[in-house]
């Protein structure tokens, strides 16, 4: 017997269809003798519908009630899968965030896990043999007793805290894919399904892009050693052989992987923005005045150049926010302007960060090299550039984003044969 989270998406539970087909995967599970505690999204589309009601009702917004109007989707699904459950003869309940409790911190909308009780669930496996039906994305922030959300892609979250907390021996992240990619199947048919992939390698591929995991999900995994499972919900259940491993994606420790491509992933962002400020003083104390405002301002600074100053007197410095940060960005350096000095800011909207990641690129030097190389031959300018140990990211302009993904998948050998 094992201890299992089963956490199923978006589009894994569409409709009532759908969610009679994952109760039968739940179900193929119980059959096996497991204790299973089951983690589930909003159905298809919902979240979505939400946020823009509360947008609707007002622009500005109270964040504890949009945390109170956006987790009722997965109220809805939890609800409705433990009945579909109850109609294939397995006890099962339901239970919302504050109900077992998902402890969070207040930072409504994007809220952080900082505790779970598992044990009333654990004693529902023994006592009951029940299946617990969890609503994923959401949580309570204990102090005030409000209901906090985890962030967009949050029920990744829900599920691999859950596994740490009850100890579980597996956490199987259900999707509309059967795996993890060398890069999103959706925009490269020649992607290929990774058997393995470290947990620093996809800690790096979700926060550079990849949604197929929330990134937060990954940090808890690597801090609690959860073996995450990413597969998909679309195979009928029927047809899985309980006696043989079922395609998918292990995310694990580094040392599991025997052996190490250079490259293991391509990664992709369309939610970037660039702003140059032209003309700047070349002198100390000036990149600390435009990015000490922006840290103020609670806005992530992400890829940073500073040109070779061609008179010694003035430069230029270019950085990238996100998308959603722009506008705010843009204001917060205007309003710096005085203490800055500049002569004027250049902006770019339609920009897209690629990035390149392997943790074999530690030990490989001239990866980067052979990729600016071939972009170059595909006459695709480079607006940015930012490395790391296991990682390189390209800022280019958006319209070249698949011809790019591309040319570096092909480049580094990722095509499937
Ligand atoms: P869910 O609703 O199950 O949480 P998501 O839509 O959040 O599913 O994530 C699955 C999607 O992630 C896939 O449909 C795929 O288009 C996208 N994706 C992006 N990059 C990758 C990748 N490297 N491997 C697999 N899927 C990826
Ligand atoms: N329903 C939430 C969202 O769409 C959480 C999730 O699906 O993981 O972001
Ligand atoms: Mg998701």
């Amino acid at each position: 017997m094992a201890r299992l989270v089963m956490k199923f998406g978006g589009s894994s539970v569409a409709d009532i269809d759908r969610i009679r087909n994952v109760a039968r995967h739940v179900k193929r599970e119980v059959d096996a003798g497991h204790e299973v505690a089951v983690v589930v999204s909003a159905m298809k589309g919902e979240t979505n519908k939400l946020v823009d009601l509360v947008r609707a009702a007002s622009v500005l917004h109270d964040q504890r009630e949009y945390d109170a109007v956006v987790a009722s989707g997965e109220q809805v699904t939890s609800g409705l899968l433990a009945i579909a459950l109850q109609a294939l003869g397995i006890p099962a309940r339901s239970w919302q965030g504050w109900q077992i409790p998902i402890k969070t911190s207040d930072a409504h909308g994007s809220a952080r896990i900082l505790d779970i009780d598992g044990a009333p669930l654990v004693k529902a496996f023994a006592e009951r043999n029940e299946v617990a039906v969890i609503a994923g994305f959401q949580g309570i922030h204990a102090e005030s007793g409000r209901i906090a959300t985890l962030g967009r892609g949050g029920s990744d979250t829900s599920a691999v805290a859950l596994a740490a907390a009850i100890k579980a021996d597996r956490c199987d992240i259900y999707t509309d894919v059967d795996g993890v990619y060398t890069t999103d199947p959706r925009v490269v048919p020649k992607a290929r399904r990774l058997d393995k992939i470290a947990f620093e390698e996809m800690l790096e591929m979700a926060s550079l892009g990849a949604k197929v995991m929330q990134v937060r999900s990954i940090e808890l995994g690597m801090t609690h050693n959860v073996r995450i499972f990413v597969r998909s919900s679309f195979d009928a259940p029927e047809d899985i052989d309980p006696h043989r491993p079922p395609p998918g994606t292990l995310i694990c420790d580094e040392t599991e992987i025997m052996e190490h491509e250079v490259v293991t992933g391509i990664a992709f962002s369309r939610d970037e923005a660039q702003i140059s400020v032209r003309n700047v003083e070349d002198k100390p104390g000036v990149a600390a005045s435009i990015f000490g405002p922006l840290a103020d301002a609670n806005i992530n600074v992400d890829m940073i150049v500073q040109n070779v100053s061609p008179d010694g007197k003035t430069t230029d410095l270019t950085f990238t926010v996100p998308a959603a940060d722009f506008e705010r960005a843009k204001a917060t350096v205007e309003t710096a302007r005085e203490t800055i000095g500049f002569a004027r800011l250049d902006v770019a909207e339609d920009v897209c960060k690629v990035s390149v990641i392997g943790v074999g690129m530690r030990s490989h030097a001239g990866v980067a090299a052979r990729g600016f190389r071939a972009l170059a031959d595909r006459g695709i300018n480079i607006r940015a550039i930012t490395t790391s140990e296991i990682k390189f990211s390209l800022l280019i302009d958006a319209a070249y984003t698949e011809l790019a993904v591309r040319t570096l998948h092909t480049l580094y050998g990722l095509d499937k044969a």
